[in-house]
């Protein structure tokens, strides 16, 4: 399934999921800016996104990802192949996306087993059809992670996946994401497009000051001795039952508890941004 607006000429923001009973259990957004793509969307929805590529008549110059997850890397060999494009990748992405793993069995069914696609490194700068693109790495969302600055535009891939997060996937490290959005907040920016969301700068303040006082709340807690259990069921009781589901569908891969874990492990100065 995919659905697309246009954010301005030549800036479409194209969504896909596979369909399950008539809706996607979850959305990735992919984005082409002038010539570019950024980030590829899932295996499941690839070939969809190529022919909506055909049919737009959009003329790609390069494939950019922001990171290796299924989410994001798995149409970059339908549409390197399709449109006869380099895909180019953060450096510490490029093992993993020639040989990716297995990944568990609910993301298979989501997203689909990525395929290995040859990526070239990202440098610092690249220039791409008269673009200039800088690359910040921002990782905490997973080890790999970097943000594209263009013109006026910040491409964040899940650098932020919910300014209000209630749930966290085990490798995500807070601390380095805090420090990542310190890093790419200064920059001259309208919108931070990602995977999941598009934010201005105030909403990606507002995330860090959201994050500084759950942590301020759960450490209270601790201090109290609560268990990581307990904080979970006193802080993040009432969530939408689709977080519910995540947590049991992943194991626990994706759950509340990853979240607390994480805010007790973070070390950063509180409500420096
Ligand atoms: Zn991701």
């Amino acid at each position: 399934m995919l659905k697309w607006e246009r954010i301005a000429e030549e800036f479409i923001a194209v969504s896909v999921g596979k369909e399950y009973n008539g809706e996607p259990y979850y959305w990735t957004t992919f984005y082409y800016y002038k010539g570019l793509v950024i980030d590829a969307g899932c295996l499941h929805t690839a070939e969809e996104a190529a022919k909506f590529i055909e049919d737009m008549k959009l003329d790609v110059k390069a494939v950019f990802l922001t990171h290796h997850h299924e989410d994001h890397c798995g149409g970059a060999p339908i549409f390197r192949e399709r449109f006869g494009v380099e895909v180019f990748a953060p450096k510490k992405s490029l093992e993993i996306l020639a040989k990716p793993p297995e990944i568990p069995v609910y993301r298979r069914v989501v997203w689909g087993q990525p395929k290995s696609v040859k990526a070239t490194p990202l440098k610092e700068i690249a220039e791409v059809g008269g673009l200039t693109i800088k690359t910040f790495d921002t990782p905490g969302h997973s080890f790999d992670s970097i943000s594209f600055h263009v013109e006026d535009c910040l491409f964040i891939g899940d650098l932020v996946t919910n300014p209000k997060p209630v749930i966290m996937i085990r490798d995500e490290n807070l601390t380095e994401t805090v420090n990542s959005i310190r890093k790419v907040v200064g920059l001259d920016f309208e919108k931070a497009y990602g995977g999941h969301g598009i934010w201005d700068k105030y909403a990606l303040l507002r995330f860090l000051d959201n994050i500084f006082a759950l942590k301020t709340s759960v450490e209270a807690l601790w201090r109290k001795g609560l268990s990581v259990k307990q904080i979970v069921e006193r802080l993040f009781s009432k969530v939408p039952k689709k977080v519910l589901q995540m947590e049991s569908v992943s194991q626990g891969e994706c759950s509340r508890e990853n979240l607390v874990k994480a805010l007790l492990e973070m070390k950063i100065e509180c409500g420096k941004t």
